[in-house]
């Protein structure tokens, strides 16, 4: 399969979709990126490489971010995970707090904010520096030791995190947090201030497409667990969209406020794409279609 020929005929055919979407206003330091910005990256099983536009530009990884830090807890603590997070979709905005409540402090699904938080609180539990053992987890997953922390994202998650406040607050009530909510806060808002560009994403999420090896031939997960990472991608990975996206796209994903989707073709390889003007459920808009159109093209979805 020529996967350049793809994506520079994808690339060229979503010109026109720019416009549609709004860059995220949620803190002023991703307000301010330009929403033309265009990425497509993908990394095969067998180790080639294709990238186009501006595929190794560093951006916020944002909710992306939760997939690294789900991996690492589970890979450490197993099934125990799910005593404290559901494995259901959410039909609720992703840092809803209404469900928790009616859920009795159990949040649907570890990729919703309020699950997110308890997986950082295991993080905390288990890492003394659990900011720089995400970190360098995310820096030797994608062999890059560049990768790096915005601290000025990383602060304005702080100053504008009413909601995550909320939510912590409700989840340490309910007594699904053990640690202080300012420790885990603060790691969760450095965490999804993380900045990769697409060709760190695709190299980091591989073992998601190759029965949990990374590219470096390590293994990250077994293949039961990493099954799971999958399957949870696939149903809670797009926020209330994650239907739209399965009907749509056809592959496990996680998208993040910044405008970056990964996505995993089980087996071959991990595409990412990278458009920060977002779709009313905080997806990007060129982002989707990109990766419509790809699995159209190559016909390689899980369906
Ligand atoms: N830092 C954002 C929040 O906690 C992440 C949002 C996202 O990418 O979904 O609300």
């Amino acid at each position: 399969m020529d996967y350049y020929k793809i994506i520079e005929k994808i690339y060229q055919d979503t010109q026109n979709c720019f416009g549609k979407g709004k860059v995220s206003s949620y803190i002023p330091p991703l307000a301010g990126i330009d929403g033309k910005k265009y990425g497509i990256a993908i990394r095969t099983v067998t180790g080639e490489e294709y990238k186009i536009g501006d595929a190794d530009e560093p951006f916020s990884i944002q909710s992306i971010s939760k997939v690294f830090a789900l991996t690492y807890v589970f890979h450490q603590l197993g099934n125990k995970v799910w005593k404290r997070v559901g494995r259901e979709p959410s039909s609720n905005q992703f840092n809803s707090i209404i469900e928790l409540e009616k859920d009795n402090g159990i949040p649907r699904n570890p990729f919703i904010n309020a699950g997110a938080l308890v997986i950082t609180d295991m993080l905390c539990e288990l890492h003394k520096k659990p900011k720089v053992s995400l970190l360098n987890y995310v820096q030797k997953l994608a062999q890059n030791p560049n990768i790096y922390i915005n601290e000025e994202v990383a602060k304005a998650e702080a100053e504008f995190g009413y909601r995550n406040a909320a939510v912590a607050n409700f989840l340490k009530s309910s007594d699904n947090l053990t640690n202080p909510i300012k420790t885990v806060l603060d790691t969760y808002f450095h965490q999804c201030s993380i900045e990769m560009s697409c060709i760190d994403l695709c190299r980091a999420c591989l073992f998601l497409a190759n029965n949990g090896h990374s590219i470096d031939n390590e293994q990250v997960l077994g293949f039961r667990p990493n099954k799971k990472i999958n399957s949870l991608m696939m149903v809670c990975g797009l926020y209330n969209e994650a239907g739209n996206f399965a009907w749509r796209v056809g592959l496990p994903g996680k998208s993040g406020i910044g405008g970056g989707i990964v996505a995993i073709v089980p087996g071959k390889l991990a595409i990412t794409v990278w458009s920060p003007e977002l779709n009313k459920n905080g997806n990007s808009y060129v982002g989707f279609k990109a990766l419509e159109l790809f699995t159209t093209l190559t016909k390689e979805s899980i369906f």
